[in-house]
């Protein structure tokens, strides 16, 4: 049976970005992976301009402590200077402003003594202070953002700094989730007669929201081959990806694996050395990427954030090399014995001696109360566990 690990490294091997489609800058990109690379179409700064409000000088003319300039022209931003400065000149100038022809140097307001036509320098002025230089952050044809670059929006300040007004990023996965069980029902329903209320549907949803892909609802599927074969094909004709909970194990009403390889999809796994979750299940039909997630609520919700979570990050076209877990110290004593790997529910809180993690008390249950604040899953070894408040435990943030 694969571990968790390998497993990634099948759906890494699966699952290629989605097409690429243009938006406009003023569109929602956050999150956004830049399908194309961009150059600027300017130097940047596009001129030699002064980083504070003061005086442009020539830093010949003030080597030594009390020098008095003339004032020959005053420099807001926006506005390019006509005078080159002489022997014993400056200018006002304004941050942002251009550099006048013959200035090297900026003195700012606060070691000088002015008045409307002079001003007297406090100290000694090297070349080159308070000045930025002409294409000194980037130049012209240089490129200033990467395909794959995840959009922040300093990114969409930098787009609009070169000259951009649209950009190619990849295509947002939509995500088609059915739950399936004869024994759900919606709420508000009461449930009665072994009945349960559907809580995968919803909570699946909100994760693939969370992921930063397109939710969309399907209604409940019952345990009939023939119907869940059609609602399968409905939802796979719609979305990139279909996400089933439910019978994927091995009752006898779990049909999933079979209606998928009727359908024509290739199952990659099925199994995973895992608790919970161990039946889920992975397949492709052509570009179509197929979950099935195990019923159990929690096995459901840990397997979405340790494969289904990956999946979409790869299909909006991150680069995604296999899961990040960072050790960080136990809350309290944690103690367990397993049988297989687990990937528990856990709770980090920053407290100001430094991150520190609770483990959920999760086993055996379906209880969604449980899992609490849970930002993260903690990976514990098979066997015998007993951890010490303040030893370290591999977590993968959420
Ligand atoms: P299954 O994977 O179909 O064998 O289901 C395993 C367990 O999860 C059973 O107790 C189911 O009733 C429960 N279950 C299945 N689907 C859901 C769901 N959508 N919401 C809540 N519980 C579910
Ligand atoms: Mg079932």
């Amino acid at each position: 049976m694969l571990s968790v690990a390998d497993a990634l490294q099948v759906i890494i091997s699966q699952v290629k970005p989605l097409a690429s489609e243009a938006l406009s800058l003023s569109a929602p990109l956050l999150g956004r992976v830049l399908a194309s690379s961009y150059d600027s179409d300017i130097d940047s700064p596009p001129f030699t301009k002064s980083m504070m409000d003061g005086f442009a000088v020539r830093s010949i003319d003030c080597k030594t402590i009390g020098v008095t300039l003339e004032i020959v022209e005053e420099i807001p931003a926006g506005y390019f200077p006509k005078k080159t400065l002489g022997e014993k000149q400056a200018a006002r100038i304004m941050t942002g402003a251009p550099l006048p022809q013959g200035a090297d140097s900026i003195v700012p307001k606060e070691i000088c003594e002015d008045s409307q036509d002079r001003v007297k320098v406090l100290s000694p002025i090297q070349a080159g202070e308070f000045v930025i230089y002409q294409g000194e952050e980037y130049e012209r044809h240089e490129t200033v953002l990467h395909s794959g670059v995840i959009l922040q929006p300093q990114h969409i300040g930098l787009l609009a700094a070169i000259g951009q007004t649209s950009v190619n990023v990849h295509r947002l996965p939509s995500v088609a989730v059915l739950p399936t069980g004869s024994e759900l029902v919606e709420s508000p329903t009461l449930p009665t007669q072994g009945q349960i209320r559907n809580t995968n549907g919803p909570m699946l949803l909100a994760q693939v929201q969370r992921a930063g892909a397109t939710p969309i609802s399907y209604p409940i599927g019952r345990d009939d081959r023939q119907e869940l074969r059609e609602q399968i094909e409905k939802a796979l004709s719609t979305a990139d990806v279909l996400l089933l909970s439910g019978g994927v194990s091995v009752g006898k009403y779990d049909f999933i694996p079979e209606i998928l390889s009727e359908v024509g999809a290739t199952t990659h796994f099925h199994k995973v050395q895992m608790k919970p979750g161990r039946p889920i299940l992975f397949a492709t039909l052509d570009e179509k990427i197929i979950f099935g997630l195990p019923g159990n609520p929690v096995s459901s919700f840990a397997c979405f954030e340790l494969f289904v979570r990956p999946a979409l990050r790869l299909l909006k076209g991150e680069t995604v090399t296999g899961h990040t877990f960072v050790n960080l110290p136990l809350a309290q004593t944690f103690i367990t014995n397993n049988n297989r790997p687990t990937y528990g529910p856990a709770t980090i809180t920053f407290t100001s001696e430094g991150p520190k993690v609770t483990a959920q008390s999760w086993f055996g249950s379906a209880d969604l109360r449980g899992l609490g604040e849970c930002n993260a899953l903690i990976e514990v070894e098979a066997g015998q566990v007993n951890k010490k408040a303040g030893e370290g435990i591999r977590c993968l943030l959420l």
